[in-house]
């Protein structure tokens, strides 16, 4: 695996890969990586491409900053994960080569309904900072494919939304399936925060999304929620969000529907730590 840290130095590697046809797969994350973020890797190599993975705790999308200085780093880790999972290169840059001029002169964009629900709300100003992190490393690796993870589905779709305003028509979006582990617990980097006792119970999101998928048919979906909020709160969570939406659009639903796809989303936290997940209804 090559690691590089320059934008200049992965600009040049890149480039002469692109000029002999090598195919360029990117896998963006923040590091304190597992098994979900490696299924992304592996997807990219099944693929057939030079797989590129970047690691870059981008600030400028944490609205609360103890988040970000809580934010697990384990780069030796990391590294030995991604040579593991054949991984071909690592972006490895510093805050001054992503935003050289500072944060406040890179371009943000308007992502409209999209950028102000659900995790919008929740997190103000978060998506405005995906969009500036996203647009820079794209500008930088160039890829053919984006490699994403559906667990965090709004920002699936946030990232569609930018590649359309940049006009990256060429660029494939890859949504990914979400990793979990066999107690249905979405694979995080926040896990790794959490105590025994939370660790126990939080497959309980799951669980819920789990509800809200079989019960789909029958029921009501305010009872179900109702349900849900109350499992819960009973476990020790405070709910933020439990809500259906239209997967194509994240367009809130008052109740199931057979006339569009669904999608349930849960955020909640324990104690300080703020996990997140969603299941595809009906798809
Ligand atoms: P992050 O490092 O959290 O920014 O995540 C980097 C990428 O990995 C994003 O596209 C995430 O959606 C994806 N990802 C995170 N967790 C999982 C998971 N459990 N399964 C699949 N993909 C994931």
């Amino acid at each position: 695996m090559v690691i590089l840290k320059r934008v200049k130095d992965i600009q040049e590697y890149l480039d002469s890969k692109r000029l002999a046809g090598v195919q360029i797969g990117f896998v963006p994350t923040m590091g304190a990586l597992h098994d979900g973020h490696i299924s992304l890797v592996q997807k990219c190599n099944d693929d057939g491409m030079l797989s590129v993975c970047s690691i870059f705790l981008n600030p400028t999308q944490f609205n609360d900053k103890s988040d970000l200085a809580k934010y697990p780093v384990s780069i030796d880790g990391d590294i030995e994960l991604l040579l593991r999972a054949g991984c071909h290169v690592l972006f490895l840059p510093d805050v001054e080569d992503i935003y050289p001029d500072g944060e406040a002169q890179m371009p943000t964009f308007d992502f409209g309904y999209l950028e102000n629900i659900l995790e919008g709300a929740s997190r103000p100003g978060h998506f405005k900072g995906v969009g500036q992190v996203v647009a820079r490393l794209l500008s930088i690796v160039q890829p053919h494919n984006l490699y994403l993870g559906r667990k965090d589905y709004q920002q699936c779709l946030v990232i569609r939304r930018l590649i359309d305003i940049l006009g990256l028509n060429e660029t494939k979006v890859i949504i990914c399936p979400t990793r979990r582990e066999p107690d249905g617990l979405a694979m995080s980097s926040r896990n790794r925060r959490l105590t025994e006792p939370q660790r126990t119970i939080a497959g309980t999101i799951y669980q819920c999304l789990v509800s809200m998928q079989t019960k789909s048919e029958s029921g009501k979906f305010a009872l179900v929620r109702k349900e849900c909020e109350e499992l819960l709160v009973a476990k020790g969570f405070v709910p933020e969000y439990i809500a259906l939406a239209n997967a194509r659009d994240l367009s809130l639903l008052e109740d199931y529907t057979s006339t569009v796809p669904m999608i349930a989303l849960i955020t909640a936290r324990i104690g300080n730590i703020r996990l997140i997940d969603n299941m595809l209804i009906g798809n």
